[in-house]
């Protein structure tokens, strides 16, 4: 086994900006309780997200300057294709902004009242994009997924027992495709196997409904199977994830996650009828398909990105690091998701916070209290940003109430994360003092992005 030092050295660096805990009181209040309104200057640790924070490599920054910027036919795209087309064996590759485009159109070609698409998880913003159709957007997980407790190995899983019941209830002609998300996101950074594909796969295949995966972390899905699936151990996170593709009938990325990039996607699929369709939309809404939204110079970051996330030196240092991490918060005795995720850990702020109700958002009052201690931005995943309300305006709480630390990419050394795991350890011996919230408005869509809240 190599060592657990980051497997890279640091070329540049950018300084990150102390405050104090006055300043911070200031700042907080006057985002309204909202960390995603804060100005990340003003954050000294952001764990707010994975999601295009990643540092990109010498050979990155490199392959930017040969981008392509011709409007057709770029050099830059066709290298991009040769990459995804190796990992994913799709014929048809097509470049998006960001993750969420690639959904806007599947959705636009896949959903509508009274349609139903299952997932293992929907991330937020599937989730939005199909609600935005009229379509309606199910969860599957496993049971084992709703327990935090629980240390199953493949806690992504889909529950295949009930894809097939709601199959037989809904009718296959109103599930027009299903979505598996690699890894989880919503439920914990959690794997799903390969096993569990092939079964979902199978049972689509009964009933003539295709496969696509929300690929945004595939490598970090791929070294899982590797680490955890029996058979696998051999394999290398490229023949791994190689697998997982041929699975598929279509699949889209953020590449702003295993992408290594700081912005990009793609979508791409196996059928030709289908990949016209996707080509006149891709044309309306993101650009002509060969840059679909993106310069050339974003093009070549992500081939190169696709490939140095899939090195086991990396994949290593990333899964196992984050476990470290978790470690830590472990035996300060902070309940956390079991087992850490991949690009994550999730504290359970039902335990942390039993005192708090979930209308009252307990993720959120750690989230604030950890900015407010530590200068550390992280995320709730609960009650405000998943939940909902029923006909009568009654708070409807998902499964569980947690508090994402989203570790970004190559960004953060293990003394940042030590710093981290001292602050919430401080944090979780003065629990009893956290406070609750209360929504000050709510945005009909994705309202935890913009949200004003104001401590009880
Ligand atoms: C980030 C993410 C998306 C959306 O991608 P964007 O690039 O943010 O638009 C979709 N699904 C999952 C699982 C994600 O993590």
């Amino acid at each position: 086994m190599p060592p657990l030092i980051e497997p890279f050295r640091i070329k540049v660096v950018e300084p990150i900006r102390f405050t104090t805990r006055p300043e911070r009181e200031e700042l907080l209040q006057r985002a309204h309780y909202n960390v995603f309104r804060l100005r990340s200057e003003d954050v000294l640790i952001d764990l707010l997200t994975d999601s295009g924070t990643a540092a990109m490599s010498d050979r990155q920054w490199a392959a930017l300057f040969q981008g392509d910027e011709a409007y057709a036919g770029a050099r830059s795209y066709y290298r991009f294709e040769e990459v995804v087309h190796s990992l994913t064996g799709m014929p048809y590759i097509f470049p998006v902004h960001q993750g969420r485009a690639a959904e806007r159109i599947l959705c636009a070609l896949f959903g509508r009242a009274g349609t139903v698409i299952p997932s293992n998880s929907h991330f937020d913003t599937t989730r939005a994009n199909i609600d935005y159709t009229g379509a309606q957007a199910v969860d599957l997980p496993i049971p084992e997924a709703l327990s935090p407790t629980s240390d199953h190995p493949f806690k992504g899983n889909m529950d295949v027992e009930r894809l097939e019941a709601l199959i037989h209830e809904v009718g296959p002609e109103r599930i027009p495709l299903c979505l598996l998300t690699l890894t989880n996101n919503t439920l914990g950074g959690q794997p799903v196997s390969l096993g569990n594909i092939r079964a979902v796969k199978a049972v689509l295949s009964r009933y003539g409904i295709p496969l696509f995966l929300d690929a945004c972390r595939y490598a970090e899905n791929a070294y899982f199977i590797k680490l955890r699936e029996p058979g696998y151990a051999d394999r290398t996170p490229l023949e791994i994830a190689r697998e997982i593709f041929a699975l598929a009938d279509g699949c889209y990325m953020s590449a702003k996650k295993d992408g290594l990039a700081n912005i990009g996607g793609f979508l791409a699929v196996r059928d030709a009828a289908l990949a016209d369709r996707i080509r006149q939309l891709l044309i309306l809404w993101e650009g002509f398909p060969t840059y679909g939204g993106l310069a050339g110079r974003d093009l070549e970051a992500i081939a190169q990105g696709l490939l140095e996330a899939l090195q086991e030196e990396y994949l290593y240092y990333r899964i196992h690091s984050v476990a470290h991490f978790a470690t830590a918060l472990r035996r300060a005795g902070i309940p956390i998701v079991e087992p850490p995720g991949g690009h994550a850990v999730f504290i359970d702020a039902a335990r942390f916070a039993p005192h708090i109700a979930p209308e009252q958002f307990p993720g959120q009052a750690i989230v604030c209290a950890l900015y407010l201690q530590a200068g550390v931005r992280a995320v709730e995943v609960g009650s405000l940003m998943l939940g909902k309300r029923d006909s009568r305006g009654v708070h409807i709480a998902p499964p569980l109430e947690l508090v994402r630390l989203a570790i970004p990419r190559r960004v953060y050394t293990q003394s940042h994360m030590e710093y981290v795991a001292e602050a919430l350890a401080e944090l979780y011996s003065q629990r009893h003092s956290l406070r609750g919230f209360r929504l000050r408005n709510e945005p009909p869509f994705l309202r935890h992005f913009t949200a004003e809240l104001e401590p009880l």
